[in-house]
């Protein structure tokens, strides 16, 4: 290499290093707290038995809707009446729109019913509160960091994924199905894809995206993961998984789901008592909430 040469090589250099951090400040997602997402947690579980159709639920609808709305959301509640294996059930979804640079835009969702059991008391810390506790840390976010995202954001918490007795077209995933059967045509034409959030609060976070899921979102996932140097908490599964991303999937819209379904060892924490606050960690819910803001900020348009 001529001293030249040499000289040149640098100029490229720094020329690319300015050109780098003269990016527009907006390129560059917001990053959660984990502490603070691990608080929403404590507050969520606070609620009690969050069960479908029940006063603990409705006093975390207004908890969510309240919360979304101070941090400049658009809140709507979607209400309605099913017949179930238990009778009557009145569900709530919350839906949650921040508007993005364009019209299209990604739905983030995650259920907030808590699973009921008889003769087991949970806390649901990880199974119904982790998936919330990121959607509101995320509206928490980017309202304090001023930043538009780049495609328009529309946050669900569904109401009724947990099935009574067990998964089928009468029973579990009650919120998605309903709003999946509400959507417009002009909604549908607009929609980007569907990620969902469920259980992603265990310490020993191990995101394993079912392959019952839209190929390029997953690729989005696992680059937005690796790009953000948490490659090694997200992989591919070969399992099929019933969540509240199926409704989409099902009607055509790209939705994947990021989900930890190892739970404890052999997954016996989950719907179990185990499942409470000291299984789940600020770290975890950060990791999963960041890689989500990656994925939006990389989605094409
Ligand atoms: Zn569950």
């Amino acid at each position: 290499m001529t001293c030249s040469k040499f000289f040149s090589y640098k100029l490229v250099v720094v020329a690319l290093l300015l050109l780098n951090s003269c990016k527009p400040a907006n390129e560059i997602p917001p990053e959660i707290a984990g502490h603070a997402a691990f608080d929403y947690v404590k507050k969520l579980v606070a609620f009690g038995n969050r069960f479908s159709g029940t006063s603990e639920y409705l006093m975390q609808a207004d908890f969510i809707a309240e919360t979304a709305s101070a941090y400049g959301c658009k809140v709507n509640f979607q209400d309605f009446v099913e017949q179930t294996a238990k009778g009557k059930i009145k569900f709530r979804n919350i839906v949650a729109d921040i508007k993005g640079k364009s019209d299209f835009y990604l739905i983030i969702s995650t259920h907030c019913d808590l699973k009921e059991l008889s003769g087991v008391n949970f806390q649901g810390a990880n199974d119904g509160a982790s998936g919330v506790a990121v959607i509101l840390e995320m509206i928490r976010t980017l309202k304090s960091s001023g930043l538009i995202p780049p495609v328009s954001l529309r946050f669900i918490f569904f109401d009724g994924e947990e099935c009574q007795f067990e998964y089928s077209d009468q029973d579990g995933l009650f919120g998605s199905r309903w709003y999946v059967a509400s959507m417009t045509e002009y909604e549908r034409s607009k929609c980007l894809g569907v990620i969902n959030l469920d259980m992603v609060g265990d310490r020993d976070l191990q995101i394993a995206i079912p392959a019952n899921g839209d190929h390029a979102l997953t690729e989005l996932a696992l680059n937005a993961a690796a790009a953000g140097g948490n490659g090694e908490y997200f992989r591919r599964s070969s399992q099929h998984i019933i969540d509240d991303h199926r409704p989409f999937l099902k009607s055509g819209i790209p939705a994947i789901n990021l989900m930890d379904f190892e739970f404890g060892p052999a997954n016996s924490y989950w719907h179990t008592e185990e499942d409470n606050i000291e299984k789940i960690s600020p770290e975890s819910l950060e990791i999963v909430g960041n890689t989500v803001f990656l994925m939006i900020w990389r989605i094409k348009k």
